[in-house]
């Protein structure tokens, strides 16, 4: 009687375990930011004085949870959300799809991608935005409008290139990003093979044809699940290193502060500097942009 009901059991755990995608460790990172929301546009919308700005982080919250969606779709076995926009504060805790865990609030060290490690399997940048020298990029601009240009081993870069060169640095490929398509252009050169959608077709600078929210967040859980599900293919981003971040600054005396900083070189607006390790270079690039304002 009891082996009997040990054996029912036992058929039971592996009926119950689902098919055999489930039941590998799927660990998955999302960092979120604003500006490539759908619908989302203006000044109002994404700033927290803003107008619209409660209405735009709903939109926000909303893609987050279909990324998720997907994600467990896909057979996640563990999901983080950081929030990347601004105050970082613009994710509710309470009305995330709970299965995620979520980094909330600044400042922190590693800023887009905070939380992130060698343990994870894969990322995904939702809302994102293409750099600051793109006509037609909604809210084109890399950590502040302050940096006209940011490269990495003379390359142009927006914050999704900082953020998936530290995801390389990791080991973790770019799965699945979503933004505007200005954006989603640069992403498919820097991330061969990523699965990326287009919410919105810009403009200007505050302007865009946009998908209707609900149809992105659909597309967005769909996407998500899909990128995933084949995830293996995709090479994560590898730098040479030593490796040197060479940002160019709006003004002079902004050169002239960030210049204080031992190790860094400077020649007129252009500061410069030079590490073996991809998260050295990415916290510099925060102190660079908190110097430069
Ligand atoms: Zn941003």
């Amino acid at each position: 009687m009891q082996f009997t009901s040990l054996a029912s059991a036992c058929i039971a755990g592996i009926l119950l375990a689902g098919p055999l995608f489930a039941q590998q460790k799927l660990k998955v990172y999302i960092s979120v930011d604003l500006e490539g929301i759908a619908g989302v546009v203006s000044n109002d919308q994404t700033q927290p004085n803003g107008r619209d700005y409660g209405w735009a982080r709903t939109m926000m919250l909303a893609e987050t949870n279909a990324a998720i969606a997907g994600a467990y779709d896909a057979g996640a076995t563990e999901v983080l959300v950081n929030d990347s926009h601004g105050s970082q504060t613009n994710l509710r805790p309470d009305e995330l799809d709970r299965r995620a865990a979520l980094i909330t609030g600044q400042p922190k060290p590693m800023g887009m991608t905070q939380g992130l490690d060698s343990t994870f399997d894969a990322a995904i940048y939702i809302g994102y935005h293409a750099n600051g020298s793109v006509a037609n990029a909604v809210h084109g601009h890399t950590f502040s409008g302050a940096l006209k240009h940011v490269r990495l081993n003379g390359q142009e870069v927006g914050e999704y290139g900082l953020n998936g060169a530290v995801a390389g640095w990791f080991g973790v490929p770019v799965a699945f990003v979503s933004g505007d398509l200005a954006f989603v252009e640069e992403a498919r050169t820097f991330f061969p093979g990523v699965d990326a959608l287009a919410v919105k077709e810009g403009i200007g600078f505050y302007a865009a044809r946009t998908l209707n929210p609900l149809d992105a967040r659909e597309q967005i859980r769909a996407g998500v699940r899909a990128a995933l599900v084949k995830r293996i293919a995709r090479p994560p981003v590898r730098l040479t290193y030593p490796a040197t971040l060479e940002i160019e600054v709006g003004e002079l005396s902004w050169a002239d502060r960030i210049a204080i900083v031992p190790g860094v070189k400077r020649s007129g607006r252009i500061v410069s500097y030079t590490a073996s390790d991809m998260p050295t270079l990415y916290r510099m690039a925060r102190v660079m942009m908190m110097l430069a304002q």
